[in-house]
């Protein structure tokens, strides 16, 4: 199987080397048939090439197996013209991921922010709302009439809303059970009334999954106050983003943030973090959440493929990376420990290959 694995901005070079050293690990480990093609993207592609994002590129991820995404420095990207494509976002659209899934679970013996643990999932809409690259058919959702007034479309469809409800109800049944959907249909009521209407039609034919619904402010309230409430979270572009991080940093740290880009033929394992600028080159990256973000991608390899070893490998992944947060001495520098990038990839990989095959 072939795995695309585009490094991209600021501390992606670092984040990715370390998550390629442990999928190697685990390769070895347990015989997997992986190859990874590392291509370049981003800020370095734009000086090679005069695009953050080339043609050739996008086919490869197009045929692989997988893709491995490093975050990308967009912020620094020129415009669309000068050759600054948004890299994860160009992906999202052209392989048509729409689920965005963002679990956030605290760990034994590890600090966390909220008030009470948590293991929850988000489950976010990634293909139309209030991103204007993705939701107009011309042109883009954000424009200006004049000088002193701008305007954003929010786009909500049946079709999306509908399918991303059937990802999340899919997830709930393999783990607590529970689906929460988070909206704002009090002053949003067309937008946010049509997405409700839809999960609710799939909340109808999954009579063993509970269900319920939370103002996407209360939500941030009670994601500090008692996230342990919460299973399956499914909601729409943004409110997605802002929440994940949010529950990632009371799980314990943002470093820790895992997720997967899917669609119906695609999966793309990506950080929830950006490319964080102001520590890039200092090797003091926390690399977990890539780690477990290629952990995510091999399980979901394994259940495409039937693949007993490829699940095996991301659960490797996940105990290992639990078995190291355990120890204060090896945690990485985010989490209040002294460890680099590098040294704590290195302990990673020792406890990876003390595990049983
Ligand atoms: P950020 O997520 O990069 O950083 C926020 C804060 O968290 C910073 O203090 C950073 O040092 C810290 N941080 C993030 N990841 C960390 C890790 N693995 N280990 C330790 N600390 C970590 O957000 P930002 O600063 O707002 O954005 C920086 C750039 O990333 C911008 O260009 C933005 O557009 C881009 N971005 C990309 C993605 C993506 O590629 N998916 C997502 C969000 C932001």
């Amino acid at each position: 199987m072939q795995i695309v694995v585009l490094p991209g901005d600021g501390i992606g070079p670092e984040i990715t080397d370390a998550t390629l050293h442990v999928l190697e690990r685990v390769k070895q480990m347990l015989s997997l048939d992986l190859t990874f093609d590392t291509r370049q993207i981003g800020l370095a592609s734009l000086q090679s090439a005069s695009t953050t994002f080339a043609p050739s590129v996008l086919d490869a991820c197009r045929r692989a197996d997988g893709i491995v995404l490093g975050p990308v420095s967009t912020a620094q990207y020129p415009s669309r013209d000068h050759g600054g494509i948004n890299v994860s976002a160009e992906l999202r659209i052209q392989l048509d991921l729409f689920a965005n899934v963002r679990p956030s679970r605290t760990r034994e013996g590890l600090a966390h922010w909220g008030r009470t643990p948590m293991d929850l999932v988000i489950v976010r809409e990634n293909t139309e709302g209030f991103y204007a690259d993705r939701n107009m058919h011309r042109g883009i959702g954000e424009f200006m009439p004049t000088p002193d007034l701008a305007l954003s479309i929010r786009k909500i469809s049946a079709f999306a809303s509908s399918r991303i409800a059937r990802a999340a109800f899919g997830l709930a049944a393999t783990r607590r059970r529970h689906v929460t959907a988070v909206h704002k249909a009090n002053v949003l009521g067309v937008s946010d009334g049509l997405f409700l209407r839809e999960v609710r039609d799939v909340a109808n034919t999954h009579p063993d999954v509970a269900y319920d619904e939370q103002l996407v402010d209360s939500m941030a309230a009670l994601l500090v106050r008692d996230a342990s409430r919460f299973d399956v979270v499914v909601t729409t572009n943004m409110f997605g983003d802002i929440l994940s991080d949010e529950a990632s940093e009371l799980s314990g740290s943002l470093g820790l943030a895992a997720s997967i880009n899917v669609g119906d033929r695609h999966c793309m394992a990506q950080a929830q973090h950006g490319s964080a600028p102001d520590i890039e080159g200092q090797n003091k990256a926390n690399p977990i959440s890539l780690i477990l973000s290629a952990a995510m991608l091999l399980d979901w390899l394994g259940r495409r493929h039937t693949d007993a070893k490829l699940t095996a490998a991301a659960r490797v992944i996940e105990t290992s990376v639990d078995a190291v947060l355990l120890k204060p001495s090896t945690r990485t520098i985010d989490l209040g420990g002294p460890l680099g990038t590098t040294a704590f990839t290195t302990e990673l990989c020792k406890v990876i290959d003390a595990c049983p095959p």
